[in-house]
């Protein structure tokens, strides 16, 4: 274990820590997890798992009581568009990430034996004024200010970036931080109220029958682009062997409607289903990644297709869902 280089995941019972966390332990790292929760859906690789709420200094410094190479915060309280977009969760969404992120943040300044921070930022900053036009929006990094997120959830890792970024300029911490465009892939949120769209649908076909009715959120026309995790993690390990600090977006340019989304699902399940419109929260009219910079400073864009992925996602909750059926018939 001497040699091991040593990781530390905030958030590692969540989505995108439990699949970073394998990915770390197949590159060869020793790796310390912190979460409320361990990983829902798999055991966790980790070789150490911390059950503790980072919101608590107490926790960040036992957290941090060994020197780490690189420390993933990736610890945040969010979900997809029925959490962050009602209004209802705001205080919450604030408060909570912002507390994570001051914590963590002052016991890398005090201790000084964090190498390199990684600061897992959103799509979610960039000014809803750019993104109103769904064939065109613009999220180019330097697109971020005059700021005008849509969401609270958004204003926060807006305030958070600058955290990072103000330890960086005045107390010399090494960071980097990537935007990421909705991540998605196998063993995340899929029926518990903060799964985002790709998920949701998958859910909704599954559980429907063939020439059955699903519901969506809006009129379908909303656009978005939307990354398969391994991906992500490939573009986070990349920035973080990078000498660039960022914000970078981590994101895919393939942009689909929602419609088209739910239609790409109906296909991989071979379903015809009837797609019914109501009210609901929605986000901004339309977002995409803007891969310039990526491709500019890491010299990599992400390539694996949305429908490949949706497949590893589809074939995944109708697992669950019959597991569930299993349990509780
Ligand atoms: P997730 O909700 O699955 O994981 C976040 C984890 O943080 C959860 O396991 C949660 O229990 C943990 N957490 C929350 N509050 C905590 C606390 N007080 N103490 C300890 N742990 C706490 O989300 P994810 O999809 O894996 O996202 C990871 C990060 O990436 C988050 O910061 C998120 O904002 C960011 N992000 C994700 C996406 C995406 O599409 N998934 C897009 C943009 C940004």
């Amino acid at each position: 274990m001497s040699n091991k280089k040593k990781a530390l995941v905030l958030g590692a019972g969540g989505f995108i820590g439990s699949h970073l966390v394998k990915r770390l332990k197949r590159e060869g790292y020793w790796v310390r997890g912190v979460d409320l929760k361990y990983p829902e859906f798999a055991p966790t690789e980790t070789n150490d798992f911390l059950v503790g709420d980072l919101r608590d200094p107490n926790i960040c410094r036992h957290a941090m009581n060994q020197p780490f190479d690189e420390v993933y915060q990736l610890a945040a309280d969010m979900g997809g568009a029925g959490y962050v977009f009602t209004g209802e969760n705001d205080a919450d969404i604030m408060h909570n990430s912002a507390l994570i992120n001051l914590n963590i943040l002052e016991e890398c300044r005090s201790k000084k034996n964090v190498t390199k921070v990684f600061y897992s930022s959103s799509a979610c900053i960039y000014p809803e004024y750019n993104q109103i036009n769904p064939d065109n929006p613009k999220t180019s990094e330097d697109s971020a200010y005059p700021a005008l997120p849509d969401s609270e959830y958004g204003w926060e890792k807006l305030f958070s970036e600058r955290l990072y970024l103000a330890f960086h300029r005045n107390h010399g911490l090494n960071v980097c931080i990537a935007r990421f465009h909705n991540i998605f892939g196998p063993e995340g949120a899929w029926d518990d109220g903060r799964e985002k769209s790709p998920a949701a649908f998958c859910r909704k076909v599954a559980e429907t029958p063939d020439g059955g009715e699903i519901e969506m959120w809006g009129d379908g026309k909303q656009t978005r682009s939307f990354l398969y995790i391994n991906e992500c993690l490939e573009g986070v390990r990349r920035l973080m062997k990078s000498d660039f600090i960022g914000p970078i977006n981590i994101g895919s340019e393939e942009m689909i409607t929602i419609n088209q989304l739910a239609e790409m699902i109906m296909d991989i399940a071979g379903k015809k289903l009837t797609i019914n419109h109501i009210a609901g929260p929605l986000g901004v009219r339309g977002r995409k990644s803007d891969n310039a910079l990526i491709k500019e400073k890491l010299g990599w864009v992400p390539q694996f297709s949305m429908y490949e992925g949706l497949k590893q996602v589809y074939f995944w909750i109708e697992e669950q869902i019959s597991l569930k059926t299993k349990i509780n018939p």
